[in-house]
């Protein structure tokens, strides 16, 4: 009997392109099958597939842009744009004459549709002059745009396609599973449906599938966007539950004197990083563990805070508040994403506690550190150790505050009283992963994760729902206003001698390559690839000779890319050419210059997260937007990029101006598209929010609700890097 769970292959013979079409796409089970929702709707009569094309007929296409280029006709010396077309059945030229900037408009890895006279071209059936129509992904809120402009036919719905595997493929899969599976459970509670007049399960997936009309799909969507949402925070509901049921150390915070160390700073701080540090001294104090998210633009001083947890935390010796040890402290844990930021963390905690004479422990990849070293002559010095001494000392408690990368998590590494775990940049630290921290003590860490990526709050809401929010939404007083400005490209070289004269000066420049949509994630990177190399080869060849260049992109191994990090940390490199990977990051104070190419077609978080990099230093930082145009478009972001106080108004901006796909991080959150564009939907949100709480504290082991427990578990996965 077929299931849902049964493999695609039981429904159908696969040919092996269609195997790993599939396999691309993440879909192996029927349940996945009927899950790849239609990205829209199209009038059937419309689309002609390229190897159907005749001369002389006038045809839309759709397909992906392969090549695109500006030329001059060679005899004429006409301007020109050439492009080659693919869809699943092959490709074809285009060719625009007199329409050069649609080679700068257009790109390679868009979809877009092309109508226009089918045309012998160098021996080739060709479009000449097509009309153009960009693709954009539509949300679920305007619902027209979801389908084809002039509906006249049968809605044909329209697939994320891959090699092997086409629309058509999809329809007959699909129906066929439809058919053969009499009933499909629904995991959703009747009631809740009822509630908000949503369809069944079965309903929604023939609705959604193969709609007759676009009420039909509206509401099917609308069922599944409700449906994700909800089942993401009955997962967070769950594990904010089961975190409660444990017991960790309460932490007397106020019989240690953190207002002495935090004064030892040399700086006052913010208002935002007093109320942040209230509400974790306060959380700490309780033998419920915290579980706290303390989001803050980049250079919003979350180490600061962090430190004063640690602070607090290290200074209350073992036991419980009423019966203490009278030796040893609690320890902290603290995880940064990469070594590079581990060694940075560990460098700026020796600093802070050096006064108090305790011990740091830097764990990574590469090797073990200890601060301060055994050794008389090196006393305010770290030493490396190995591994297996550090385990020791981590394992019998000497060691109260031990920094590092992943390393930090594996099963090889044990803390003795591990008290707080401060986590820098993880998309989602769950509950086996502090289980695992945790291990032989029987108390339970609180957690403090941080996060500079700028979401907005639906999607805060959704996937951080277990845990309590701090935001610090100020920057410290006196920070040089990064001078951002908008170039267009007859002002490149105007730049570019501006920053010869700022490299002069012993200052280093990052430059950002323009972002790729791709579906195919691998294409996208490897787009990317080319893009930083040959943009690396023009400045060094052309521009900046005198300079070292370096590169940073993802296709690069962890320890590539950490290598060349630290080559720019090191000023062994003057300019970065990168993709956006860079965002996440490091701090190096002496890069003073971003140039951001093909910035509209940047996510305005992701810019100003970008522009995040160069706020760290004592000179004056400049940003600069290099665009393709300056449509009036172009110009209303820029207003509002220039306007706002920080990258979590701007997601919010990014979200409603433009949709999910706008946000930095889109594909790390194991959100799919159509939960995506919920998310521009507040009032579904909270609805499912609120209705999953309810749930879980009526019945926390959801017993009653087998069909959701299950269905909820796919959520419950950790999204690392
Ligand atoms: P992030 O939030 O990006 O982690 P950091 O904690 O690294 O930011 O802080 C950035 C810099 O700002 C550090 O050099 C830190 O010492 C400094 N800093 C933090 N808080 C303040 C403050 N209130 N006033 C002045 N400087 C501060
Ligand atoms: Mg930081």
């Amino acid at each position: 009997m077929i299931t849902l769970q049964s493999p695609v292959e039981s429904l159908t013979r696969l040919k092996e392109d269609t195997k790993i079409g599939l396999t691309k796409l993440g879909i192996f089970t029927v349940q996945d099958l009927l899950y790849h929702f239609p990205a829209r709707y199209a009038d059937e009569s419309i689309f002609i597939s390229i190897q159907g094309l005749s001369e002389g007929s006038t045809a839309t296409v759709r397909g992906t842009i392969k090549k695109i280029v500006a030329k001059k006709t060679w005899k004429t010396k006409m301007t020109m744009s050439e492009a080659v077309i693919e869809d699943v059945s092959g490709t074809m030229p285009v060719v625009w004459f007199n329409q050069p900037y649609l080679a700068k408009m257009l790109h390679v890895g868009d979809t877009i549709e092309l109508t226009g006279k089918v045309t012998m071209y160098k021996e080739k059936l060709a479009l000449v002059n097509p009309v153009v129509r960009e693709e954009k992904a539509l949300p679920i809120d305007s619902h027209d745009s979801l389908f084809a402009a002039d509906e006249t036919g049968v809605l044909t719905p329209i697939y994320a396609e891959s090699r092997g595997v086409s629309s058509l493929w999809f329809h007959h899969a699909i129906t066929r599973a439809l058919t053969v599976l009499e009933t499909i459970p629904d995991h959703i509670p009747t009631a809740l449906l009822d509630q908000y007049s949503l369809p069944a399960l079965k309903t929604a997936l023939i609705w959604i599938h193969g709609p007759k009309n676009k009420d039909d799909a509206v509401i099917a969507r609308k069922r599944f966007a409700f449906d994700e949402i909800f089942s993401i925070n009955i997962a967070r509901q769950k594990e904010r539950a089961q975190v409660k049921e444990q017991v960790a150390y309460a932490i007397d915070a106020s019989g240690t004197d953190t207002k002495d160390f935090i004064s030892r700073f040399g700086f006052p701080l913010t208002e935002a990083q007093h109320t942040a540090i209230d509400h974790i001294l306060h959380d700490l104090e309780q033998s419920v563990p915290m579980s706290r998210l303390l989001e803050g633009d980049v250079g919003s001083g979350k180490t600061a805070v962090a430190a004063v947890a640690a602070y607090a935390t290290i200074m209350n010796r073992p036991g419980t508040l009423e019966k203490k040890q009278t030796f040893g402290s609690l320890q902290v844990a603290y995880m940064a994403p990469t070594e590079i930021l581990a060694t940075q963390h560990f460098e700026s905690f020796i600093e802070l506690f050096r006064y108090t004479g305790i011990s740091i422990a830097l764990i990574t990849g590469s090797g073990c550190r200890k601060f301060p070293s055994k050794v008389a002559s090196n006393k305010d010095n770290w030493t490396t150790i190995s591994r297996t001494q550090l385990s020791k000392w981590i394992a019998n408690g000497e060691i109260p505050i031990v920094i590092g990368t992943h390393a930090l998590i594996q099963k090889s590494l044990t803390f003795k009283h591990l008290a707080l775990a401060i986590i820098d940049e993880q998309h989602r630290f769950g509950l086996n992963q502090r289980k695992g921290l945790a291990k032989k003590d029987s108390h339970f860490p609180h957690l403090l994760s941080m996060t500079a990526t700028p979401i907005p709050r639906t999607l805060a809401l959704t996937i951080y729902g277990d845990l309590d929010l701090s935001v610090l939404d100020q920057l410290p007083a006196g920070r040089k206003k990064v001078m951002t400005e908008l170039i267009t490209p007859d002002k490149r070289e105007i730049i570019y001698e501006k920053i010869r004269v700022i490299l002069q000066e012993g200052q280093q420049v990052y430059i950002i390559c323009p972002r790729i949509n791709e579906p195919d994630k691998d294409m996208e990177q490897k787009i990317q690839m080319k893009n930083v190399m040959s943009e690396a080869k023009r400045l060094q060849e052309k521009i900046f000779p005198e300079y070292r260049i370096g590169i940073l992109h993802s296709k690069m191994t962890k320890e590539k890319k950490e290598s060349s990090m630290l080559a720019f940390v090191r000023h062994e490199t003057d300019i970065l050419v990168a993709t956006s990977v860079v965002e996440v990051g490091v701090n190096v104070p002496n890069a003073t210059v971003i140039i951001i190419e093909g910035a509209e077609r940047f996510g305005l978080s992701q810019l100003h997260q970008l522009r995040g990099r160069v706020q760290r230093s004592s000179y004056q930082p400049y940003c600069y937007l290099f665009a393709e145009a300056k449509s009036e478009r172009t110009m209303e972001r820029m207003k509002l990029f220039l306007a706002a106080k920080n990258g979590f108004e701007l997601a919010e901006y990014d979200l409603q101006l433009r949709g999910s796909g706008e946000l930095s991080g889109t594909g790390q959150w194991g959100i799919s598209d159509i939960g995506m564009e919920a998310l521009r939907n507040i009032k579904l949100v909270e609805a499912a929010r609120q209705a999953a709480i309810a749930l879980v504290a009526a019945d926390q082991t959801l017993t009653q609700y087998p069909l959701l427990a299950e269905h909820a578990k796919v959520f419950e996965k950790i999204h690392f890097e």
